[in-house]
């Protein structure tokens, strides 16, 4: 069977993709792998993180590679938090404390958002997905997904600044959501999408 690395440590990451892309492959997460030097990601845009990670893991592992990059870019702000979401108001924490960072990051951008009007609070999530083998880029994809920042939180579900991406359209936030419900409409899922004939067509083309 084909063998694909996720370049992802969160377990969360890895079933979802498992689950979207329909594809008989065995996925693999770097945990799979002994001690792999980490990939800094300090690209100026999301493409350029994903791309960076796909790359070195590739080579890393010796095998295909998926890295994503995604986050939130907010017009009021110049594109803030951009590529620093996950890391907008202090150090990224993985596991447990996640929670703990969200909701400073949520603070923060509210903080920031207080005077600014309902026309001005649009916003976008971006996910950038990379395939790459050693030394070779295979495929790029980005997802969108259009949004407002309300002024509070509300809702519970979903992760990071979800509670506060409000969806016009629905009439509710991200953390408003099912999981189903948003992996049908997010930059994530739209990503996912895009790759998943890319990926077809090539493992189709080069038997690997
Ligand atoms: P990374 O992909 O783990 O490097 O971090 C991306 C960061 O962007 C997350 O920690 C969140 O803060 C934010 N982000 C990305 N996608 C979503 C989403 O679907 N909902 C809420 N926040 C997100």
């Amino acid at each position: 069977m084909h063998k694909i690395v996720v370049a992802s440590t969160n377990p969360g990451k890895l079933a979802e993709l498992r689950a979207m892309l329909d594809l008989d492959i065995e996925w693999l997460g770097l945990g799979d792998f002994g001690v792999i030097p980490e990939v800094v990601e300090d690209g100026a845009t999301f493409a350029e993180n994903a791309r960076k990670k796909a790359l070195g893991y590739a080579e890393a592992t010796g095998l295909w590679t998926i890295a994503d990059d995604s986050g939130l870019e907010i017009d009021a702000l110049g594109g803030q938090p951009g590529v620093k979401s996950a890391r907008f108001s202090g150090e990224k924490i993985e596991g447990d404390q996640r929670g703990l960072l969200d909701h400073r990051n949520i603070a923060k951008v509210l903080e920031l958002m207080k005077d600014i009007s309902q026309e001005q609070r649009t916003a976008r999530f971006i996910c950038s997905l990379c395939l790459a083998m050693p030394g070779r880029v295979l495929a790029e994809v980005e997802g969108r997904f259009e949004g407002v920042i309300s002024e509070k939180e509300i809702g519970d579900g979903g992760f990071g600044y979800d509670p506060i991406f409000f969806i016009p359209q629905m009439g509710k936030t991200a953390g408003q959501l099912s999981a189903e419900t948003k992996n049908a409409i997010s930059h994530r899922g739209q990503a996912i999408k895009k790759l998943q004939p890319i990926l077809e067509e090539l493992i189709e083309e080069q038997s690997f």
